[in-house]
């Protein structure tokens, strides 16, 4: 008996310390910035299932959005109306521009009439960034993701529910780049995206989130209005900088509870 109560006593303080669900919510004024990349199934035994959220689950996150009262924007309208964002407004981002976000992802977010911005590697296929941040991690399999074709990205553009973002050439980790390499990922990224698809590219995302001072000001200089980055959190518009914005991740490995908690919260439980 003793040992049940120590033991239930040791749960108990597992789960609210794994989940912290008794914090209480952001104020609901500040809008949350999701960062996903795919919508599909896992790969058993492979790196990179954090990247992976089940189609399942991501109908089920957008359908407790839409039934909570939350309103979807892209980056860019809500940049441009942030000072008359409603309370619970929610932007769903993709980042490198896999096939799935259109196969799997366009028609859950279709289906309850959500909006998202796509941040697109312009050199997406056949490359394998995987390594570009930790070289252990090369082959890990990123390369072997069926990207998005050129069409398919103007596919997404035609249902009026999507934004192209850039994310640099070559999916460049600019920490390492000398300035004019850096100022040549960030501008042409931007620049060959306009021209292939017709359309006025002003949002960025750091690939990995990784960056310096000086791409900062190349993001600004190369004509973008607004750039998110990995920092995790929630944003408040009216105060940050707008070229440094935060996100939250969602993860593939996150279930609904730690969903529903990084809305709520910007974090699932401590640190997390
Ligand atoms: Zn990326």
């Amino acid at each position: 008996m003793i040992w049940f109560i120590i033991f239930s006593i040791a749960i108990a303080i597992w789960f609210s310390y794994r989940y912290a669900w008794w914090r209480s919510n952001t104020d609901y004024r500040y809008p949350r910035i999701l960062m996903y990349h795919m919508v599909r199934e896992h790969i058993s035994g492979k790196k990179f299932n954090s990247l992976r959220v089940f189609p399942d689950m991501f109908d089920k996150q957008i359908k407790y959005l839409k039934e909570n009262g939350w309103h979807s924007f892209t980056i860019s309208e809500a940049i441009a109306n942030k000072d008359k964002l409603p309370e619970k407004s929610v932007i769903i981002t993709f980042d490198d521009g896999y096939k799935d976000n259109l196969i799997n992802a366009l028609p859950i977010l279709k289906k309850y009439n959500f909006k998202a911005t796509i941040y697109l590697v312009n050199d997406r296929h056949d490359r394998d960034w995987s390594g570009y941040r930790k070289s252990k991690n090369e082959g890990a399999g990123l390369k072997d993701e069926p990207k998005l074709s050129n069409d398919e990205v103007r596919e997404l553009i035609k249902s009026g529910l999507i934004e192209i973002g850039a994310h640099t050439v070559t999916h460049a980790n600019l920490s390492t780049l000398g300035n004019d390499d850096s100022h040549k990922e960030i501008c042409k990224s931007k620049d060959l995206i306009e021209k292939e698809f017709n359309i006025i590219c002003g949002s960025f995302a750091y690939p990995f989130g990784l960056y310096k001072n000086s791409d900062v000001l190349n993001v600004e200089n190369c004509g973008y209005t607004n750039a998110v980055t990995t920092k995790n959190g929630i944003a408040d518009l009216k105060n940050c900088s707008l070229f440094e914005i935060p996100r939250i991740t969602i993860s593939g490995k996150d279930n609904f509870l730690s969903f529903k908690l990084k809305i709520k919260t910007g974090k699932r439980g401590f640190g997390k």
